[in-house]
């Protein structure tokens, strides 16, 4: 799963993509602050990882 640093605490957030397509809300396990990703503000960063991942499922035959 791919995982962002947390703003205040730097602790990695596991996201799914389908969730950020859909706007949804993460919440950090460490400090509990909410954030929200932008899939349009975010898009360029989030399809390079996306990309990155389906290289690795691909590499690992993985679905
Ligand atoms: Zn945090």
């Amino acid at each position: 799963m791919p995982a962002i640093p947390c703003p205040k605490c730097k602790t990695p957030i596991v996201f799914d993509f389908n969730d950020i397509i859909k706007g949804e809300q993460f919440t950090c396990n460490n400090c509990s602050i909410k954030i929200t990703l932008s899939y349009e503000d975010n898009k360029t960063t989030l399809l390079k990882a996306k990309e990155k991942l389906d290289e690795l499922k691909d590499e690992l035959g993985i679905d």
